[in-house]
C-alpha cells in the first residue's frame, strides 16, 4: 500500500474502505540472520536499512511493549547537526541529510520541518564559543549563520533580552534544523521495514542471551527461544539492563528526562530556540503546543515518570526567558529513560561476544541520529566493518582516554 496524493482522492471518494494494516502483526520464527532487540527509533530504523540498503531478508525486530512505547515517543522531536567535535559533526551532518529525504524513502509523512534552531548567547565568551562550533559546522558541510541580537529580535521579538542576568545578545542559527514527529517516525520505519520482509515482534520481551563458547546463539523471550545470527541491541534507556543479561557492565548510567506541552497557541514561536544560559528549549508543535524542556531529573531511575524539583527548574527557565510562556496553561507533561554515556556521545560497536552488537548511550539527543544510527547500525551488522561517520563510537575509547566531550565537563554523565 502506497501512499500518494492520488491514492487519498481516491479513498475519498470510495469510503475510504482501502486502507490496509500499517504493519503485519507475525509470530516470531524460530530463527532469524540478524535480531534488533528494541523497536524503538534506532531499532526500526536498523531494521530498515537493513532490509533496504543491506539487503538482508531474515530480520527481527523484537519489542517488550508496543512501537513507541519508549523514547522515540517520548522526545521533544528537535532535529539539528549543530555539533563541534570531529568525532560528532560528520555523523549528525549525515542523520540531517538523511531527514532530508526521509519522507520519499520511507513514503510516510514523519512530518519533518526544518524551520531553524537558534541557540541563544549572552555574553562575549559564548558569542565566540558559538562563531567557533558555527565554523566547524560549516568544515563538516552543514549550515551555520552567527547572528546579532537584532537579527534574533526580528525573528523572536518575545524574548526577554533585557534580563538582568541573561541578557541575550545574539544566537547561532542553523536554518537546516528542526522538528519531525517522533511517533511518524517510528511508524514510517517500521511500515518500510516490514514491506521489506522484517518481522516486528511486539510484546515480546528479551529476557536473556544465549551464548556457547563466546558467541551468541539466539535469546531468550517472553514468547519463547528464538535463534540468531546475529544479535544487535537497540533498547536505549534499557542499555545496561539488558547487557548485564549478557555479563557487560556498560560506560552508561540511566537518567530521567522530562519534558512538556502546553495548551494549543496561535503560531508564536518560528523554530527551535535554546537558552544558552539555563538549560531550557522551546518549539511549538503543528497542532499549536508549546513543546519545551530542559535538563535531566539528575539521579539514576529507571522510572518512564519525573520530578517535581525539575519540573519547577525546567518553568524557571522558561519563565526568564520569554516571561509569556507564564500565561499558557500546562497540558501534559512526561519522562523518558535517558541512557547517558560517560562523555555524552554514542556507542555503535561489536562487543567482546561474537555475533553481539551494541547501538546507545544517546543521552537525551539521539531522536536526531535516528536515520544515521539505524544505518550506521545496519552498515556495521551486515559487514562487520563501522560506518565512516561512526568510527569513533567505540567502546574502547574510554580505556584509550580517546572521549568525544561535547560539552568538555569530563565522566560525568549527569552534567552531559
Ligand atoms: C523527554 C525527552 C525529550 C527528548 N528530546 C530529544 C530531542 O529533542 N532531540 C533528540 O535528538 N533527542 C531527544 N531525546 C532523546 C531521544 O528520544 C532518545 O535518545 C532516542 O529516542 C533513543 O533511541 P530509541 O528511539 O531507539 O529509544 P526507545 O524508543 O526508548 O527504544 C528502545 C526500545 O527498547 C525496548 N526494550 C527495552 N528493553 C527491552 C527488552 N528487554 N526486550 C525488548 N525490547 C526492549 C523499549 O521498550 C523501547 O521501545 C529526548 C528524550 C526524552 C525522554
Amino acid at each position: 500500500m502506497r501512499f500518494s496524493g492520488f491514492r487519498v482522492v481516491k479513498e475519498a471518494l470510495t469510503g475510504h474502505k482501502g486502507w490496509g494494516m500499517l504493519w503485519r502483526n507475525p509470530d516470531p520464527k524460530p530463527a532469524y540472520d540478524i535480531v534488533i532487540v528494541g523497536g524503538g527509533g534506532h531499532g526500526l530504523a536498523t531494521a530498515f536499512y537493513l532490509a533496504k540498503t543491506f539487503k538482508q531478508a531474515r530480520v527481527a525486530v523484537l519489542e517488550k511493549g508496543w512501537l513507541g512505547s519508549g523514547n522515540i515517543g517520548r522526545n521533544t522531536t528537535i532535529i539539528r547537526s549543530n555539533y563541534l567535535l570531529p568525532g560528532n559533526e560528520p555523523f549528525y551532518e549525515f542523520s540531517m541529510k538523511l531527514w532530508e529525504n526521509l519522507e520519499q524513502e520511507t513514503n510516510f509523512n514523519s512530518m519533518v520541518s526544518q524551520r531553524g534552531i537558534i541557540n541563544l548567547y549572552h555574553t562575549d565568551g559564548q558569542r565566540d564559543a558559538y562563531r567557533r562550533r558555527g565554523n566547524a559546522m560549516l568544515l563538516a558541510g552543514a549550515d551555520a549563520r552567527l547572528l546579532g541580537q537584532d537579527e534574533v529580535r526580528e525573528i523572536a521579538p518575545f524574548l526577554n533580552f533585557d534580563n538582568a542576568r541573561f541578557p541575550i545578545k545574539g544566537g547561532l542559527m542553523q536554518p537546516r534544523a528542526g522538528t519531525a514527529r517522533h511517533d511518524g517516525v517510528a511508524w514510517g520505519y517500521a511500515r518500510g521495514a516490514d514491506m521489506r520482509g522484517v518481522d516486528i515482534i511486539q510484546n515480546c520481551e528479551v529476557t536473556g542471551f544465549r551464548i556457547e563458547g563466546g558467541k551468541v546463539q539466539g535469546v531468550e523471550t517472553s514468547r519463547g527461544y528464538i535463534g540468531a545470527g546475529k544479535v544487535g541491541v537497540a533498547v536505549a534507556g534499557n542499555s545496561s539492563r539488558v547487557m548485564a543479561m549478557a555479563g557487560m557492565r556498560l560506560p552508561i548510567e540511566s537518567h530521567v528526562l522530562q519534558a512538556f506541552v502546553s495548551e494549543g497557541l496561535k503560531p508564536t514561536i518560528p523554530g527551535v530556540i535554546t537558552f544558552g544560559a539555563g538549560h531550557f528549549y522551546v518549539s511549538q508543535s503543528d497542532k499549536g503546543g508549546l513543546v519545551f524542556g530542559g535538563d535531566i531529573d539528575g539521579y539514576n531511575s529507571y522510572a518512564q515518570r519525573g520530578n517535581l524539583p525539575v519540573v519547577e527548574d525546567v518553568i524557571e527557565g522558561g519563565m526568564a526567558l520569554m516571561p509569556m510562556i507564564g500565561r499558557a496553561r500546562l497540558l501534559r507533561s512526561w519522562g523518558g529513560i535517558m541512557d547517558m554515556s560517560m562523555d555524552g556521545s554514542p556507542i555503535i560497536d561489536r562487543t567482546e561476544i561474537d555475533g553481539l552488537y551494541f547501538n546507545g548511550g544517546w543521552c537525551y539527543g539521539g531522536f536526531k541520529a535516528t536515520p544515521a544510527s539505524g544505518y550506521a547500525f545496519a552498515h556495521l551488522l551486515a559487514t562487520d566493518r563501522p560506518h565512516e561517520t561512526a568510527e569513533a563510537y567505540r567502546f574502547d575509547r574510554f580505556a584509550r582516554g580517546y572521549v568525544i566531550d561535547e560539552k568538555g565537563v569530563g565522566a560525568q554523565p549527569n552534567l552531559h
